[in-house]
């Protein structure tokens, strides 16, 4: 940077050759190396000269031809001008100090009684204010900025939650209908067993639809709330795998999914609670068996990796856009809506998987090459010492 750059470059605005001879002369006093004078005796000249914004301050005579120093500290402000601008006057008086500062003058002083002195404190003091002025909008701005990215995550967050309650109460009405129905028909079937069998097992269906539904919920709200005690135990994760198989394969049946089940031959042990992994692997699988189609597979497996165990199901199907991947361990968060009604769902279940994998020490992941390019979740918790 050249020693001009580094100065403060005032320009003087005034239409008297003189009054430049005597401010220059006073700028001489004041220290050399750090202000710069420049001039500019034309009205419309000097207002091109404050939008090209090429100063720091400007000192401004009252008089300026047919016009005033109001007039153009008026302009200049129109201009978005923010630099101090000093007026300069003959005489002072009081209403034009007045008016000086309600147009936004930094200062009003008197060319008389001016020394070099004083200009250089009231430039130095003009500047110096302006400096903790934009420092302060700086701060406001920022504080704006994170207040109103709050405002956002709180209205996502809001309006997350009423559209979770639209599917909560959708997902909670949908096993009424066939088990009223199932109830209607068994009344009026009494004695023939066929029908009240078949109508039993659909009742069972639904019912058990909506217990696995309301667990989801309770174990969110205890999640939340931090109440979700772990049944901690020495376990081998092809048990888990075993469980979640087993509660999971009449999904893949009517799913007309191909479940592949790799199991790696070492030992692949851990310390966690039983049931909640069995319920972190049945999500996962559940997900895959829900969101590939007919004719689609999906491989579980189980392994081990340096100091970890893995649990990985991956599936052919709808996969998940590059956009959403980075929020669907968040509660209520469902890419499709319309997929996921006709579907059944709460936009709860990686919530649980998500918080089940960090209470044990652990973490899930998710993958997807994007929209109909399947999908991979992996699960890394911590290997223990041999069962
Ligand atoms: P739900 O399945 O009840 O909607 P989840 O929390 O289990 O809720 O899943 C959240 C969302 O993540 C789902 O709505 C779906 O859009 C997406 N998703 C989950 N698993 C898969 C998967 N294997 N393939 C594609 N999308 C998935």
């Amino acid at each position: 940077m050249s020693d001009a750059a580094k100065k403060t470059r005032v320009l003087l605005i005034d239409d008297d050759r003189d009054d430049y001879h005597l401010t220059r002369e006073m700028f001489r006093e004041m220290s050399a190396d750090l202000y710069h004078l420049d001039w500019e005796s034309d009205f419309d000249k000097a207002l091109i000269a404050v939008e090209e914004g090429g100063h720091d301050a400007y000192l401004v005579d009252y008089r300026l031809g047919a016009k005033t120093g109001l007039d153009l500290l008026t302009a200049a402000r129109e201009l978005g001008c923010e630099s101090p601008i000093i007026l300069l006057t003959g005489h002072s008086q009081y209403e034009i100090d007045q008016a000086a500062a309600e147009a936004g003058a930094a200062d009003y002083l008197e060319k008389e009684n001016l020394s070099a002195i004083a200009l250089e404190r009231a430039l130095r003091y003009s500047l110096l204010h302006k400096r903790y002025e934009n420092e302060l909008e700086r701060k406001v701005k920022e504080r704006t900025a994170a207040l109103a990215a709050a405002n956002d995550a709180l209205r996502d967050a809001d309006r997350r939650k009423d559209e979770f309650l639209a599917t909560l109460a959708h997902e909670l009405r949908n096993p009424l209908t066939p088990i009223r129905t199932s109830v209607e028909i068994m009344r009026l079937s009494l004695g023939n067993n066929t029908v009240i069998e078949n109508s039993l097992r659909m009742l069972d269906r639904q019912v058990r639809h909506m217990v696995r539904l309301i667990d989801d919920l309770l174990d969110v709200s205890r999640i939340t709330r931090g109440k979700l005690r772990l049944e901690l135990e020495s376990i081998d994760l092809a048990e888990i795998v075993d469980a979640a198989v087993e509660a999971t394969e009449p999904f893949f049946a009517k799913a007309k999914v191909t479940l592949t089940v790799i199991i790696a031959p070492e030992p692949l042990p851990v310390r966690g609670d039983r049931v909640r992994l069995t319920q972190l692997l049945g999500n996962l699988l559940n997900n895959a068996a829900k969101y590939t189609e007919p004719g689609g597979t999906a491989t579980v497996s189980a392994e081990r990796a340096g100091d970890v165990c893995l649990l990985r199901v991956r599936d052919t199907g709808v996969g998940i856009p590059s956009e959403v991947i980075g929020s669907i361990f968040d509660l209520f968060t469902q890419v499709d809506h319309t997929l996921n009604r006709s579907q059944g769902g709460l936009g709860i279940g990686l919530g649980l998987v998500q918080s089940i994998a960090v209470m044990h020490g652990g973490r899930v992941t998710a993958s997807s090459a994007g929209t109909g390019l399947g999908s991979e979740f992996v699960v890394e918790l911590p290997k223990t010492t041999n069962i």
